[in-house]
């Protein structure tokens, strides 16, 4: 029995009485099982605290004999007093150890080692004994079984596999298991298995059942396991997504936190909504602000269009809608502070006050755009400002020079990358208020191309009628400009595109004399540039002589834009000896200005120093001003009339013409023989011809120039001329007379010869320069002879006189009469006295006025007024 049962020696010894064999029925100590459920081949440590439990253990112990281990059906009974209290199978095991423990309970080591079969109890005090039938276990075998143990071998590792909570190296074990039985116990092992399915394995005593049970009971764990895997994959990625999110959230949160931004888009959101409701806007455009607004909170904020919408917006916030700086239409201040601002220009001064007049009575009166015209520094700007601070508003300028694109003006629409509004109504927000007063600079310069028309945008800003409703193609709502005070500036009159010249009161400022700038440098420049530099009247004086030489030999110019520079310049040099510790006061003398700003640069004076043949001196205006020029004409053979070179635009060739006819008709009086024209060419050349140069106003001087060629009388060399001359030698008045009288001054001209018609203008002319130089009006070109030649012509010889049917006798033609020679030229209201007979002289002189008449095809000359 025990040999069979129990191979171990030392239970074998400790057996004392008979060991009945398998089946055979014993009588032994019982310890009862509250949770657990032993196996045979089982080695587990046992905790008994039950005093019968412990008396039991050490009866055994004492007998040397085998325990019987039975599991209790309640785990929670205290005392067990009949076998009913326990199930009917148990297992009987080994005691490998005891120990007892302090707290007077016991923990042996077991190691059981068959089932048995409770039968009943012979005693059960001090201690359980009872009496057992062991369990003969049934060797099994057979194809089925080995396909079982196989299964279950497998399934074992799928469940160690799939992540059951055993030691993985319990699938090696169960691989090395060949007896069936025993492989079935060792499933007991899993934690998986309750109580209950513990014992009911222990109770399958039939091997090939007990496979199949635990086969059943490992499938369904595994699928339990693979399922739970499944789910915990499944929450685990789900997790891990939500935590990620939830990490990067957190990120985001501290460092907005860092840069002091929580929740940055709502914060955005209500401090634009709150910005929009703050902007002043009229009703209309707030609506469409808050929209804007609206539509940015519903866009994420990682959008792009975020920053469209947001800078839009900003756009709309920053504008001074109804921002508006209250004028001072006090017109005695005003005039004080153009006074205090400018010397001399009383004309222009007065003529901004009239307008500002007007304005102050008539607020809502459509008044038209102040334009200043005149050459670089003449104080276009600084009047501007004046008028801005006179009205106390702000000032604001935009250049106009080379603009091309509406889109400067206009702006371009949101749909471009990048987008902002155009010029003008970025200038508003800069001035903060929708009142400023706004220059225009250099409307003169403003181009036109694919890209559109600057000019006709440029209308609508300027044109009262539209400009209260002025539409930028990036804000797309109107803007009302209708209250700010334009001002344009420009150089020249004429490039100023005639749309916008209609709306213009235009305010010329040719240039100042000489005078006058030295008055302006000692007065505003030298204060204010002292100023700049950080100086004092202890520091630094220039004399009033080297006022004169730094206007005369320094600069050339209409205003005081280089004069200024020079000042700023003596200023600088000035300002360094200063701060190299120098203390005395630096005097500035003729000698120290040329020590500090180089020889002098201009001669006072350019015209010619001889009496010149074929050569004399014109007057224009250009951009920087009044300017002489000189005409050349050079007489040679050939069979061309005339040939022009400089770069002379139509209208000089087109009067060089005018003027060679006149001279031909008039050749006889002129005392040119007609061979002169036959055989020679005219070469007329204005010098500086890089320079484009056009207009009327040269006439007079090329048909000087070219009489005196032919004649060879020379030019006086002192006297310059302006007018536009006509066929019948009429002389027509021009513009810009101040610029050119000045001009004529600088270069050192004694005589100016103008046009009759320009004499109103004389008025505009300052009295010193009056007082230097003689002003010749003239209205005819024999008049212009004889100021400009040095002598008169000689009349030609003519032949004895036919039937003289109409114009004027002829008179006598006595050489070396100059006054009777001037009488022989027609009066400048008549035409040409026209001698009868087919061949005289004369006649052909007029037919050959009319070809020429035809050839520059303008006949308006003659059949005008003039
Ligand atoms: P513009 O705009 O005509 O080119 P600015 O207004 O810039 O000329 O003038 C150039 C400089 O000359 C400025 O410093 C201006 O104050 C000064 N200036 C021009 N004219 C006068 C004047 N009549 N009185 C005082 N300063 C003047």
């Amino acid at each position: 029995m025990t040999e069979t049962i129990n191979p171990q020696e030392q239970v074998e010894e400790t057996e004392q009485h008979e060991q009945p064999a398998a089946g055979s029925v014993r009588e032994l100590p019982l310890v009862p099982l509250r949770e657990t459920v032993i196996f045979p081949e089982m080695i587990v440590p046992l905790q008994v605290g039950r005093d019968k439990s412990v008396q039991a253990l050490n009866q055994a112990v004492a007998d040397s004999s085998p325990i019987v281990l039975v599991t209790q059906r309640q785990a929670d009974l205290e005392d067990v007093t009949e076998p009913a209290d326990l199930y009917s199978v148990g297992t009987l095991a080994k005691i490998a150890q005891v120990v007892q423990l302090q707290d007077g309970t016991v923990r042996a080591i077991v190691q059981g080692q068959q089932r048995v079969k409770l039968v009943d109890f012979v005693a059960t005090d001090p201690f359980i004994q009872a009496r057992i039938e062991m369990v003969e276990e049934q060797p099994a075998s057979g194809l089925e079984v080995q396909a079982l143990v196989r299964t279950v071998q497998g399934q074992i590792e799928q469940y160690v596999q799939s992540g059951a909570p055993v030691p993985p190296e319990a699938a090696v074990a169960a691989r090395n298991i060949t007896e069936p039985g025993l492989l079935a116990d060792m499933v007991a092992y899993s934690p998986d298995m309750s109580t209950e399915q513990r014992q009911e394995l222990l109770e399958t005593i039939d091997v090939h059942e007990r496979l199949k049970l635990v086969s059943s009971f490992l499938g369904r764990q595994i699928e339990i396991l693979e399922l739970k895997g499944k789910i915990q994959s499944e929450v685990k990625s789900e997790m891990d997504k939500t935590q990620r999110e939830y990490i990067l959230r957190e990120q985001l949160k501290a460092i907005q936190r860092e840069l002091g931004e929580d929740d940055p888009q709502q914060a955005e959101i209500s401090e634009l909504r709150d910005k929009v409701e703050q902007a002043g806007m009229p009703e209309e455009i707030k609506a469409r602000a808050i929209k804007e607004v609206e539509r940015m909170s519903r866009i994420p904020s990682a959008s792009p269009e975020v920053g469209v919408i947001r800078t839009y917006v900003d756009w709309l916030v920053g504008l001074p809608w109804n921002v508006t700086t209250e004028d001072n239409l006090d017109l005695k201040e005003a005039a004080r502070i153009l006074d205090e601002d400018h010397y001399g220009l009383e004309k222009v001064k007065e003529r901004i006050l009239e307008y500002l007049a007007v304005r102050s009575l008539a607020d809502k009166i459509r008044s038209p755009i102040l334009a200043f015209v005149g050459p670089p520094g003449v104080g276009k700007t600084s009047l501007g400002k004046s008028v801005a601070r006179a009205m106390g508003r702000k000032f604001v300028r935009m250049s106009l020079g080379g603009i091309h694109d509406e889109a400067e003006i206009r702006g371009h629409r949101r749909t471009y990358i990048g987008a902002l509004p155009g010029r003008v109504i970025q200038n508003i927000k800069t001035a903060g208020t929708n009142n400023p007063v706004f220059m225009l600079d250099e409307v003169d310069k403003i181009g036109m191309d694919f890209r559109g028309d600057p000019s006709s945008a440029l209308l609508e800003v300027l044109d009262p009628e539209q400009n209260n409703t002025f539409q930028d193609n990036y804000l797309e709502v109107p803007f009302d400009l209708s209250k700010v005070l334009f001002i344009a500036t420009g150089n020249l009159l004429d490039p100023i595109p005639p749309a916008l010249r209609d709306r213009m009161e235009v305010i010329q400022l040719p240039g100042y004399t000489q005078q006058e700038k030295i008055e302006i440098g000692k007065r505003f420049l030298i204060s204010k540039q002292m100023e700049n530099h950080g100086l004092t009247a202890k520091n630094i004086q220039i004399t009033d002589e080297a006022m004169v030489e730094l206007v005369q030999a320094y600069t050339k110019e209409a205003g005081v834009r280089n004069l200024e520079r020079e000042i700023a310049n003596i200023m600088r040099k000035t300002a360094r000896t200063v701060a190299e510790g120098r203390k005395r006061k630096t005097i500035i003398d003729v000698k120290k200005l040329e020590e500090l700003l180089g020889a002098p640069r201009y001669e006072y004076g350019e015209l010619e120093a001889e009496d010149q043949t074929g050569a004399a001196t014109g007057l224009v205006v250009t951009e920087v001003g009044g300017d002489v020029v000189s005409v050349e004409v050079t007489r040679m053979p050939g069979k061309e009339d005339f040939i022009l070179t400089g770069q002379l635009g139509e209208v000089m060739r087109e009067s060089a013409r005018a003027g060679l006819s006149w001279i031909r008709a008039h050749s006889d009086e002129l005392g040119i023989e007609r061979e002169a024209f036959e055989k020679s060419t005219l070469h007329i050349h204005v010098p500086a011809g890089g320079i484009p140069k056009d207009g009327p106003s040269a006439g007079i001087t090329m048909a000087l120039a070219m009489v005196s060629a032919y004649t060879g009388i020379p030019v006086r060399k002192d006297v310059a001329m302006t007018g536009e001359i006509t066929l019948r030698g009429r002389v027509l008045p021009i513009g810009g007379l101040k610029s050119k009288i000045l001009a004529a001054h600088l270069a050192g001209a004694k005589t100016v010869i103008l046009p009759m018609k320009n004499q109103k203008d004389l008025t505009d002319i300052p009295e010193e320069i009056r007082k230097k130089m003689k002003l010749v009006l003239v209205s005819s070109m024999d008049q212009v002879l004889e100021h400009g030649l040095v002598r008169l012509p000689k009349r030609l010889e003519v032949k004895p006189a036919e039937v003289v049917e109409k114009g004027e006798p002829i008179e006598d033609t006595t050489p070396g009469a100059p006054d009777k020679i001037r009488r022989g030229f027609p009066g400048a209201e008549q035409p040409p006295a026209i001698a009868s007979g087919g061949d005289s002289p004369r006649k052909r002189d007029v037919i050959e006025a009319a070809i020429a008449l035809t050839l520059i095809g303008d006949i308006s000359p003659i059949t005008g007024d003039h």
